[in-house]
């Protein structure tokens, strides 16, 4: 064992030992803790968060402000609204067999949890979990990626800046970090990532038969058919596809067009690309870069697969590979053995397929992964409820896209390849609590009637109660 394997032990020891502190904790003085993170967000660190967005992958302000800074705080308003009523014991109804008794579920803290987050949103995936663990009342160890080094070092202030290392504490570092942590006995694991790593963090969680939260990612399909309004869907696909250079879980993968309606989706796609872009979107502010050489090289490798087996570049196909640039780039005919088609792309590339009946769509996504989102641009109501019951995905969204993430009352998620369990709200509260069943017994109860020596007479109370409770 090293130094820091030590240093992983002692700060998980002090966790565990100051978990019950945490976990009982009230309602108030947890909100009142929410309440000093948002102000960080908000106020104290929110342009070092700008700036190291920007230095991490050049993302654009206005992209952090919205996606990276503003879903905390409203995960931090909505969870301080809903919090007294969560953590209320929940009284439940007693059963005639167990009259003279009452129960009630009480949502008590896990312990001590680990959450794993990407380099995509690093700030809304570290943070937005950790506001769900907080409400619930656990200690947490937080391993941000390696990836966005900027932004790890200055959410690694703040939480120095608002924690004890006994309540919450940041570690930065490489994999070999989160490898480390992974062998300690958590009460909860939340992962955000590759469905790979995702399997790694279930197989080591499973030695101490710790529960997981895995948020994971896979090609997330959108079908555009021949009612939709075509102008308005070709928007919002785009601001959805290329809003963080394609690196969002949940953007659009790939797109199925209704064959009727293919030439008017290409010149909509050119004429909106311009106006959000300009002719030139290297030297446009609203539009990001590859993380780094690594992705951007696998990027590249997509791109130079599919065309050596006939796909076509209809729009972009420029890397710049000095700034990590990839321009937002249309394809089609890409093979279904290419990598384009085989991997999540996580990039701005986006493959286009063309169809002429639902159901040849409804087969295709049925023939592959459960999708972490599927998007269905139609104004025929019949059309996506039958989309809908005849695929499984982990979340779906009509006529927009991404929009579904940001709606807390709702869970967010994946299901089985794309994610076990759920984030956001009530749903994320839950992931790190402990429902515990609690049952008082107030006076003498029936089962007390019923215990050992067996009698005919015992027996008969028995088939009594099989027969009428
Ligand atoms: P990743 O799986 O490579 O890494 C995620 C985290 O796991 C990082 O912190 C990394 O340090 C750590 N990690 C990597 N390899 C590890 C190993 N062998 N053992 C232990 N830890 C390891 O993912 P990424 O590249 O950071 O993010 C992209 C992926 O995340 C995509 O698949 C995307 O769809 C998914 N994602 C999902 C969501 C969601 O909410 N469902 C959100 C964002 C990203």
């Amino acid at each position: 064992m090293n130094d820091s394997n030590n240093t992983y032990a002692a700060l998980f020891n002090a966790q565990k030992n100051n978990q019950y502190i945490v976990g009982n904790t009230t309602y108030r003085e947890r909100i009142k803790t929410l309440k000093s993170l948002k102000l960080a967000l908000e106020v104290t660190f929110k342009q070092e968060i700008r700036d190291a967005l920007y230095n991490d992958f050049k993302k654009p302000q206005l992209e952090t402000d919205l996606t990276e800074i503003y879903p905390v705080i409203d995960e931090i308003n909505f969870v301080s609204q809903h919090l007294k009523s969560w953590l209320k014991p929940q009284k439940v109804d007693t059963p005639m067999a167990l009259l003279g008794s009452s129960s009630w579920i009480k949502n008590e803290s896990k312990g001590v949890c680990l959450i794993i987050s990407p380099w995509n949103f690093p700030v809304n995936l570290t943070f937005g979990p950790l506001v769900s663990a907080i409400a619930a009342g656990n200690t947490v160890i937080l391993k941000p990626s390696e990836m966005t080094p900027h932004t790890s070092k200055v959410m690694s202030k703040i939480v120095k800046a608002i924690f004890n290392t006994n309540e919450v504490a940041l570690v930065e570092g490489e994999v070999e970090v989160s490898q480390e942590l992974l062998k300690l006995p958590f009460n909860h694991i939340f992962f955000t990532g590759s469905p790979n790593v995702g399997k790694i963090v279930m197989e080591a969680a499973s030695k101490h038969l710790t529960s997981v939260t895995l948020e994971l990612g896979g090609k997330s399909p959108v079908i555009i058919d021949d009612t939709s309004n075509l102008d308005k869907a070709v928007k919002k696909i785009i601001f959805g596809k290329f809003l963080n250079a394609g690196q969002t879980c949940i953007a659009p993968d790939y797109v199925f067009v209704n064959e009727s309606i293919t030439s008017e989706f290409k010149s909509a796609f050119k004429k909106y690309l311009t106006e959000f872009y300009t002719e030139n979107p290297s030297a446009s502010d609203s539009f990001g870069r590859i993380v780094n050489q690594k992705h951007f090289n696998r990027l590249k490798g997509y791109l130079e697969d599919a065309i050596s087996r006939n796909a076509v570049i209809e729009l972009g196909g420029t890397l710049e590979e000095q700034d990590n640039y990839i321009e937002p780039t249309l394809v089609f005919n890409a093979s279904e053995d290419s990598d384009l088609m085989q991997n999540e792309i996580f990039g701005p590339i986006l493959p286009i397929k063309t169809y002429a009946k639902t159901d040849e769509v409804v087969n295709y996504i049925n023939s592959k992964e459960k999708p972490l989102a599927l998007y269905i641009f139609s104004k025929n109501k019949k059309t996506s409820d039958y989309i809908i019951n005849n695929t499984r995905a982990g979340s779906t969204c009509i006529n927009h896209n991404l929009l579904q993430f940001l709606n807390h009352n709702l869970p967010f998620g994946g299901s089985n390849n794309s994610g076990i369990g759920k984030s956001h709200g009530l749903y994320g509260f839950l992931e790190f609590t402990n429902q515990r069943s609690v049952l008082r017994q107030h006076t003498f109860g029936a089962v007390d009637l019923l215990m050992p020596p067996y009698t005919n007479f015992k027996q008969k109370i028995v088939d009594l109660t099989i027969k009428w409770f």
